[in-house]
């Protein structure tokens, strides 16, 4: 099997995904509780003792052994006070996009239009305003002739309520005029509109922790190895500008993969949180390799595995006491898989 990444595109139907993860999280004994806001983070020293949160039946106060804010926002660890990397000089937060499906694309038209003319054709849409980025991604949605295209650039921080929702206003007319474009110009999207608009703005990057280890793109490259990996990963560098058509993209050998260690996930100043997804402790260019699904569940179920180690064990609960070569060992009966450490 290959280490490497390979750039294909796993088609899944995204209404039947919501059935999955419904089963698996009932098979799992998750109590859910969806249409929650967070309200606020109590802290006693280095241990998070309480959470509040906004539901419709009010507010809700829970009292965890672990925190895991997998909010990629982390506004949870803005309330418990964690610190947060900043970005170096000329680094800027990548932008986030409004997704948008199209449909009906003849998709044997549209697949074979040589690579060449449908990259003309994006610089085209690029530099006439149409498009706000030049490119015209699509993945195909299942059981239909729809495909959902990734082509819309908003520069926003996330942390700005404000500046969020003007942002989302902005990515639906962003991806009103790019349908237009695609109806207009681009071979087999002669007969397609605008289907729907994503459910929000997908934001690529927001806060990023402050962790007992700090993950570099160097480490990436090298790779380096750790003797505390929880989690492989092989995507490449891939940094949205903030402004802008193109992308920076440094690629990777076939073969290469590499890893994340458990420290990343520990914010420096507390002893019962993981931070899990996009807001691992990871420089601006790492995270933009390890931002992506794959990784981020990866690392979701290590620190999910790590946590229910945890909280088997007596006394206040320490990411830090936790055996990290226990925890290797379960990920790897689990099938994990993170190379030599
Ligand atoms: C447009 C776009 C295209 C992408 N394409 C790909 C791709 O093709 N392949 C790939 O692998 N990756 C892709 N990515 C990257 C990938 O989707 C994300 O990086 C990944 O989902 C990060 O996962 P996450 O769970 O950390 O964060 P998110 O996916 O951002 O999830 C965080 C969740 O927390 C919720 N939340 C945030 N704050 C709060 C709060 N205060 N209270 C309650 N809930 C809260 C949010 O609503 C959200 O549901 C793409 C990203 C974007 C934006």
């Amino acid at each position: 099997m290959s280490t490497g990444h390979k750039m294909d595109r796993v088609e899944y139907s995204p209404e039947i995904l919501k059935l999955v993860l419904d089963d698996m999280v009932s098979e799992a004994g998750v109590l859910p509780l969806l249409h929650a806001q967070l309200l606020g983070v109590e802290s006693e020293g280095r241990q998070v003792s309480a959470v509040q949160m906004l539901t419709k039946g009010g507010a809700l106060k829970v009292s965890p052994r672990i925190l895991i804010d997998g909010s990629g926002d982390l506004d949870a660890l803005r309330h418990a006070g964690c610190k947060f990397l900043q970005l170096a000089e000329g680094e800027a937060l990548q932008p986030a996009t409004m997704m948008f499906r199209f449909g009906p694309v003849d998709f044997d038209r549209f697949d074979s239009t040589p690579k060449e003319e449908i990259k003309s054709l994006a610089q085209r849409g690029y530099q006439t305003g149409a498009l706000a980025r030049a490119a015209l991604h699509a993945s195909r949605n299942p059981y239909s002739n729809d495909a959902w295209f990734n082509i819309s650039r908003l520069s926003v921080d996330a942390t700005d309520a404000m500046a969020l929702g003007k942002a989302e206003i902005e990515g639906r007319k962003q991806a009103w005029l790019a349908a237009e474009f695609l109806q207009a110009h681009v071979p087999g999207c002669e007969s397609g509109r605008l289907q729907a608009f994503a459910t929000q703005i997908g934001i690529r990057e927001t806060r990023r922790v402050e962790g007992d280890h700090i993950l570099t793109s160097q480490e990436l490259m090298g790779p380096a190895i750790f003797k505390d990996a929880i989690a492989s990963g092989a995507y490449p560098i891939d940094i949205h500008p903030a402004h802008g058509g193109d992308l920076t993209y440094k690629v990777m050998d076939d073969e290469h993969s590499y890893q994340i260690p458990y420290r990343s996930l520990l914010p420096i100043n507390l002893d019962n949180v993981y931070v899990v997804g996009r807001g691992i402790s990871a420089d601006h260019e790492a995270l933009a390799a390890i931002r992506v699904m794959t990784i981020s569940m990866a690392v979701g179920q290590a620190a999910g595995t790590a946590a229910a180690m945890i909280c088997k064990l007596p006394g206040p609960a320490s990411t830090r006491a936790l055996n990290v070569q226990k925890l290797q060992q379960h990920l790897l009966e689990d099938g994990g898989l993170f190379g030599s450490f």
